[in-house]
């Protein structure tokens, strides 16, 4: 699970700051050479790193926490703090919108957009909504098949006008049945290419502009580490992404794009992608994923 390896990593550092009565300047500076030792080997943005190690220690080794009397915990506490607010503080979550609210998924291929568009889809009925599954990957040749599957696991519609029509049209039309037909969400799956090119951003930019969405979440896949961050940094550059779903985390021992998407991007993480199954997923809440690393 995310974060296992740099909290199995971390926790004799913490463990004796814990233990600390008193602390100094100099077992501050151990502790935090530790921390971005961990956080390296957990192949996080070296920028963020640096920033993120800077912000503790400023805090660390401030009167009130060297003369606090359980200075180990304070310390560990803004940590903890700093961290949530690396992963962007509060819980980022969907637009509010007059229905339909339109979600575009975008992503490279592989990164998991039409399994996360089941999991959105699932826990949008949780909270009694009427989604749209649009099927608008005509390219990968499984795509179209794989969403009706995963809409009649669902009992969700899927909205499909074959492999032959253009996914601008396919996306436009389903925004006209969604509207007729009193669906709460219109979720479109989109074509994803093993690596980003000038075609993939150029149809994606056309359905933007025919169906004007509310969210265009970024499906990145955890376990690409930086590679993760480059992508979406591209995609956000030529799209203007709102947020993103992180997959795979729970195959993400090390949690290097969870810890800098948001710090080197400024897109907010809105969901987890944590199995294979279509209720593997969770919204993303920076503090439990923080917690999680303090073990
Ligand atoms: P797409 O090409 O972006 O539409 O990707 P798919 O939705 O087809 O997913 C690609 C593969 O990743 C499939 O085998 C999925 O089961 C798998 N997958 C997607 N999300 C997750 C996840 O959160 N965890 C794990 N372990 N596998 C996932």
């Amino acid at each position: 699970m995310v974060f296992e390896g740099l909290a199995n990593r971390l926790q004799d550092t913490f463990n004796r700051l814990r233990g600390k009565g008193k602390l100094g300047e100099s077992d501050v500076k151990e502790a935090m050479r530790e921390v971005r030792l961990a956080l390296l080997e957990a192949d996080v943005n070296f920028k963020v790193v640096k920033d993120f190690v800077e912000k503790v220690r400023e805090r660390a080794v401030g009167q009130e926490v060297l003369q606090s009397l359980t200075p180990g915990q304070h310390v560990i506490k803004i940590v903890n703090e700093e961290l949530t607010a690396l992963m962007g503080g509060e819980q980022a979550k969907l637009a509010v919108t007059k229905p339909p609210t339109v979600i575009m998924m975008v992503g490279l291929q592989g990164a998991g957009k039409t399994t996360h568009v089941g999991k959105l889809a699932r826990l949008l009925q949780k909270e009694r909504k009427k989604p749209l599954l649009v099927a608008g990957d005509i390219y990968r040749p499984a795509a179209i098949k794989q969403l009706q599957v995963l809409g009649e696991q669902l009992d969700a519609e899927v909205f499909s006008l074959g492999d032959q029509v253009s996914p601008v049209e396919i996306a436009k039309q389903a925004l006209h049945h969604a509207t007729i037909h009193g669906h709460d969400y219109v979720l479109i799956d989109t074509a994803g290419r093993l690596h980003i090119d000038e075609q993939l951003m150029d149809e994606l930019q056309r359905v933007k502009s025919e169906v004007n969405p509310d969210e265009i979440l970024l499906v990145v896949d955890a376990m690409t580490g930086q590679d993760a961050v480059n992508v979406a940094q591209s995609f956000h550059s030529q799209l203007a992404v709102t947020g993103a779903i992180l997959t795979k985390l729970d195959g993400d021992t090390r949690g290097g794009a969870a810890l800098s998407i948001r710090a080197v991007t400024g897109i907010p993480i809105k969901y987890a992608g944590i199995g294979e199954k279509i209720d593997a997923i969770e919204p993303f809440h920076p503090d439990r994923m923080a917690s999680r690393i303090l073990g």
